[in-house]
């Protein structure tokens, strides 16, 4: 934050959770709402702030309901308004909800349906430390990140960076979904081996079928393939694998999946999510879920996984917010590990996997 502003300091707290295959900001929500308060507070405090907004994805009934009910007990008990417990310290903080658009969680975007507009990102920069809400000098969080604070504090830098490894660390909530015996949220150390969390904490694939594809951190990050799950959930050990860590949200796919159409679904997500902003965005997206539909039911043409990949360069790189990008890894990555599966629906008018379509 900039020191020599002597405007007003927000804090804005992400809680649009919209990644598919990413349920922790639901979940600590739901479960213990305090905690993030508390590190709302001492953000809020380190930076002098003395007004925070939580934006709240709208389809989160409970969360919502949870976010007002523990704002009002830390209003209650003397947390939170006016001279709290006597430091002289003031902090109001008030709930938003989200009418359900993706875009929200990118941090301008929420900025942006906040103040009552239209969500769409801005242009960075400015970055929202100088200029966020209203204007002013904004702190945006996820409420991961600020559900960690409280226990650095208690417990000091050096215990939270004895976790994980040398470049990623601290603990990591971890959402797993998909083939899996017991999908959930695992909180770990980052650098944990991703196969530790598929065949350990989740309990392995049902049925004894094999490991096919994994997502390794939501629907915006590079497909593995099956036999690539020995590598540590870290930022560094993924980009060696080609993927990322993005949510830490891990979707796991088996042999029974077909692949194209499990990207078919993936696109019409993000050409349904696109904030039409950008035309490399707005369009490049239905085009390519089109292609995909195509392909999928035995109705595509000889050059269409190209013109995919072609689509792909296009968008990657020239759109206005980080969106481009993540509505390609998927197709990209897919194409990459699973051509003949592409190749098997366009040849063979059927699926490899699943048979006629
Ligand atoms: Fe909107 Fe462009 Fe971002 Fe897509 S890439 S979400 S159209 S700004």
């Amino acid at each position: 934050m900039p020191r020599e502003s002597d405007l007003p300091k927000i804090v804005a707290v992400n809680t649009d959770e919209g990644e598919p295959g990413t349920f922790k900001d639901r979940e600590i929500v739901e479960q213990d709402p305090h905690q993030v308060i508390e590190g709302v507070l001492i953000a809020a405090y380190a930076i002098g702030a003395s007004r925070a907004y939580v934006y709240i994805r709208g389809e989160f009934f409970l969360g919502v309901k949870r976010w007002i009910k523990a704002i009002a007990d830390a209003y209650e008990a003397g947390f939170l308004g006016k001279d709290i417990l006597g430091s002289g310290f003031n902090l109001d903080m008030s709930v938003h909800r989200g009418a359900g658009a993706y875009i929200c969680g990118e941090e301008t975007a929420m900025l942006e349906s906040l103040e009552g507009k239209r969500g769409e990102p801005r242009q960075k920069p400015p970055y929202p430390a100088s200029v966020g809400l209203f204007g002013l000098p904004t702190l945006v969080q996820n409420i991961e990140t600020l559900a960690c604070i409280p226990h650095i504090i208690q417990r000091g830098p050096s215990w939270f960076a004895g976790i994980g490894t040398a470049e990623s660390k601290g603990p990591k909530i971890f959402s797993i979904s998909g083939h899996v015996n017991r999908p959930g949220n695992y909180e770990l150390p980052l650098g944990i081996s991703l196969s530790d969390i598929i065949f350990g904490y989740a309990g392995g694939i049902p049925g004894g079928r094999h490991l096919k594809a994994v997502i390794p951190g939501g629907a915006s990050t590079p497909f593995l393939r099956g036999d690539q799950v020995n590598v540590p959930m870290s930022f560094e050990g993924l980009a060696e694998a080609g993927s990322a860590l993005g949510t830490g949200g891990i979707i796991v796919m088996d042999e029974s999946t077909c692949i194209v159409e499990a990207v078919r679904r993936l696109s019409k997500f993000f050409a349904h999510e696109s904030c039409g902003h950008c035309t490399p965005c707005r369009i490049g997206s239905w085009r390519i879920y089109e292609i995909l539909e195509r392909v999928e039911k035995g109705e595509g043409h000889s050059g269409d996984i190209d013109l995919l990949l072609d689509l792909v360069d296009g968008i990657d790189g020239h759109t206005y917010c980080p969106m481009g990008s993540a509505l390609v890894n998927p197709v990209r990555s897919a194409i990459q590990h699973f051509r003949p599966e592409f190749e098997y629906h366009l040849t063979h008018k059927s699926c490899l996997v699943n048979g006629v379509k």
